[in-house]
């Protein structure tokens, strides 16, 4: 298994170890073994981020130099693009992607959507002229400037770390912010390779930092109290999303939040394809750890037996087709950590005491070496109020739960605390878009189309957020109005 290089700090332009030395192990999802070691930075490490990042963006032009800014994020990009290989390293050692996972989320629709960022940003609108009012005798000529907001925090989960981390970074580069990045503790390396790569393009110093720690709090909850951070872009669970709104209420800090999801797919009696359509709903593709992943399958109650027995086939042709690290056909691996490996174990457990009906799975899978596998699960007579239905599990776990009609699927795709994302399937065009109008979450897929890329908004409604990150909105939430008028 490949060792990954040191994961180091990069803060005002210099790419160093933490202070006093201390790292930490990143664990390998696929065997539970030290992969690599990372900077465990310390209280003194952030706040030397912080002040470059203040500084950078206070007393340099960073903000207000656009084609430096473009040229070095498209300079990123290439170097990025470059080294493919090491991301997909990364992606695998760290976050467990399996190799045919890393071909979708974890690199190339992250580059592609780096892509997008670079390609749409000039469709950013700047200035808006609000015309001439006469107002107290006199004419008032108005426009409103955007600028950049300033001092920004990003902070990222482990799943798919890469995308988010260009998600936040790419955009808050390009509208003008300087940046503290700080990735998750279990996926450290691809944060620091953001500072390894800008240190070598001579980014200016300041405008982009990285801070890794092996506790999973303590650098967080430290950019969320200074006064000096500007904007936290958070992504994560919504249970830390709701602190960092609340730490943040402090300083009133802007706060952009992407969290958890329970999206429902809802498959109508007249399903094109119902055979595929069912199959290929299997909660699988990087064990289910995707926040907008549809983990609850609401399927007509006339073909709920049928799907059911389609769902048992799937899932037993699968049984033997994930799992292996040098596989490039498996789009499943492990989960992440052994904490995670508990957290849906115990979920498993869970669903068979509320009574649902275990069609797939349910154990820890141990054939596969010492990682944190866990088999592809599936869970039939399910319904909407049982805790497995209601709360995310963050794993390979799909319940299955039956409808009656339109309205009762809507009911059931609504009765959740969260709306991030979902899908509907029908013959009937108009009578799916009416369902997906409906649906109230961020994004809606209708008969499998593409919700998510870097040219399109992304992101939740009610517990699963707020703001937008991708598309010409992601960049903007890095911007603030400013109204001026000229009195003539
Ligand atoms: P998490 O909330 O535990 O951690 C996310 C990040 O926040 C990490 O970098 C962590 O170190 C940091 N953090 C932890 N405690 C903090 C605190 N008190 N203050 C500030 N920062 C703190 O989430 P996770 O376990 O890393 O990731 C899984 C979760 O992320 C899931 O709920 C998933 O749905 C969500 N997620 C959402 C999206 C989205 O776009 N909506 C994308 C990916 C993951």
């Amino acid at each position: 298994m490949t060792v990954l290089p040191d994961a180091k700090l990069y803060i005002d332009g210099v790419v160093r170890d933490a202070e006093g030395g201390k790292t930490f192990d990143i664990i390998g999802p696929w065997t539970g073994a030290s992969v690599g070691v990372a900077a465990d930075a310390s209280a003194a490490d952030v706040e030397a981020a912080i002040a470059a990042a203040r500084r950078a963006f206070d007393h340099t032009d960073w903000s207000t130099n656009t084609a430096l800014r473009v040229d070095l994020v498209q300079k990123l990009y290439d170097l990025f693009d470059a080294n493919r290989d090491r991301l997909s390293d990364l992606a695998r050692n760290e976050a467990g992607a399996a190799m045919g996972a890393v071909g979708r989320a974890h690199v190339d629709m992250a580059m592609d959507g780096f892509a997008d960022y670079i390609r749409i940003f000039p469709k950013v609108e700047w200035e808006k002229d609000y015309g001439v009012r006469p107002a107290f005798g006199f004419d008032h000529d108005r426009k409103a400037v955007r600028e950049a907001v300033g001092v920004v925090a990003a902070i990222t989960p482990w799943n798919v770390p890469f995308y988010v981390n260009v998600g936040k970074v790419a955009a808050a580069l390009l509208a003008g912010c300087t940046v503290i990045l700080k990735p998750a503790p279990n996926t450290p390396g691809m944060g620091a390779i953001f500072g390894e790569f800008a240190a070598q393009l001579s980014f200016p110093a300041g405008v982009l930092n990285v801070i890794t720690s092996e506790d999973p709090a303590l650098v967080g909850e430290m950019l969320v109290a200074d006064p000096r951070v500007d904007l936290i872009s958070f992504t994560g669970s919504t249970g830390v999303g709701k602190r960092i709104m609340e730490k943040g209420a402090a300083t009133l800090k802007r706060v952009f939040l992407e969290l958890g999801g329970k999206s429902a797919k809802i498959v109508l009696e007249d399903a094109p394809n119902f055979q595929m359509e069912i199959a290929s709903s299997m909660l699988v593709f990087h064990a289910g750890q995707g926040c907008a992943v549809q983990s609850r399958l609401l399927v007509h109650k006339s073909r709920y037996a049928e799907a059911v027995a389609i769902l048992k086939g799937a899932y037993a042709a699968f049984s033997e087709k994930w799992g292996a690290f040098d596989e490039p056909t498996h789009i499943m691996g492990p989960v992440v950590s052994q904490r995670q490996k508990d957290r849906v174990m115990s979920y498993i457990e869970l669903g068979q005491q509320e009574g649902a009906t275990l069609i797939a799975g349910g154990k820890a899978a141990t054939d596969k070496g010492g990682g944190f596998f866990i088999e592809p699960t599936c869970f039939a007579d399910v319904t909407n109020d049982m805790r497995i239905a209601q709360e995310e599990i963050f794993g390979p776990v799909l319940v299955v739960i039956p409808f009656e009609d339109d309205e009762d699927a809507i009911r059931i795709a609504n009765d959740s605390a969260y709306g991030l994302g979902g899908g509907v399937a029908s013959a009937d065009l108009d009578r799916a878009m009416k369902i997906a109008r409906r649906v109230r979450t961020g994004t809606m897929s209708v008969n499998g189309g593409m919700s998510i890329a870097g040219d399109i908004p992304f992101g939740g409604y009610k517990a699963s957020g707020m703001g937008r990150e991708w598309g010409v909105e992601g960049i903007e939430e890095f911007l603030e109005t400013k109204l001026i008028a000229v009195r003539l």
